[in-house]
């Protein structure tokens, strides 16, 4: 069995998230062969040198299962993108490239995070072909912390403000670069989470049908899709178990 999440969005200041995710790895991803974390796992990250506590306490928790002998597999996101090496020899995970393709349940399927879906949107497009560039990366790197929490903090706000004002189109994927991306990979399926629009989208490429598997957010409830013998499978779950110690 195999579990794919995204968009946790972890953060110090949503305790109920952070207790649903550990209550996660030591039960339900613990019979997993593997887990896929494609992007936006944390809320802000600013490099693996700046780590909180709260984000060793996630690395800790993600290398209990990796040593439980689950296979932990994490992709950037647009608010995550500077996790690095270092997080993840700690945290006991592998780093996919976004876009990748694995074999899951059987075919071949395409992976990404999905902001580079969204095509529409050509400032965000623009920023983020900087952001992600090797030598920006590099320079980004290398700027003290105080900087880089300052500029993360001003990419939030602002990527905040123009959402709210974007029409919904533009925030969500392209349609015609979804069938590029999928034609281009030859697959006939395609994961990503980052629209936070949990979904299963009937398409056609190149006259076979495929599938663009949307993975839900963790806010007001859990989302992960599960590949087993029954198939491709997303549910919510809720995000304070019923087990819960806590109220
Ligand atoms: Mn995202």
């Amino acid at each position: 069995m195999i579990l794919l999440i995204s968009d946790l969005h972890l953060e110090e200041k949503r305790p109920d998230i952070t207790r649903a995710f550990l209550h996660f790895l030591a039960t339900r991803a613990r019979q997993a062969e593997a887990l896929y974390i494609l992007g936006d796992f944390f809320e802000v990250w600013i490099g693996d040198d700046g780590m909180s506590p709260f984000q060793h306490e996630i690395a800790r928790a993600l290398r209990e299962l990796s040593d439980a002998g689950t296979r932990i597999h994490l992709m950037h996101g647009n608010r995550d993108f500077l996790i690095g090496k270092a997080f993840c020899r700690e945290a006991g995970c592998t780093l996919l490239s976004d876009p990748c393709t694995v074999q899951l349940g059987g075919e071949r399927v395409l992976l990404m995070h999905g902001d580079s879906l969204c095509t529409l949107d050509v400032g965000y497009m623009k920023l983020r072909r900087w952001l992600r560039n090797p030598l920006s990366l590099l320079i980004l790197r290398n700027l003290p912390l105080a900087t880089r929490q300052k500029l993360a903090r001003k990419l939030r706000n602002e990527s905040r403000a123009q959402t709210r004002m974007k029409a919904s189109e533009i925030v969500d994927v392209t349609p015609q670069e979804v069938l590029r991306v999928m034609a281009a990979h030859g697959v006939r399926t395609l994961i990503h989470g980052h629209t936070h629009r949990p979904a299963v989208h009937e398409l056609e490429v190149n006259g076979q049908p495929a599938r663009r598997i949307v993975l839900g957010d963790w806010d007001r409830q859990g989302w992960a899709l599960q590949i087993d013998d029954e198939g491709f499978n997303q549910a919510p779950f809720e995000l304070a178990p019923a087990n819960a110690s806590e109220p």
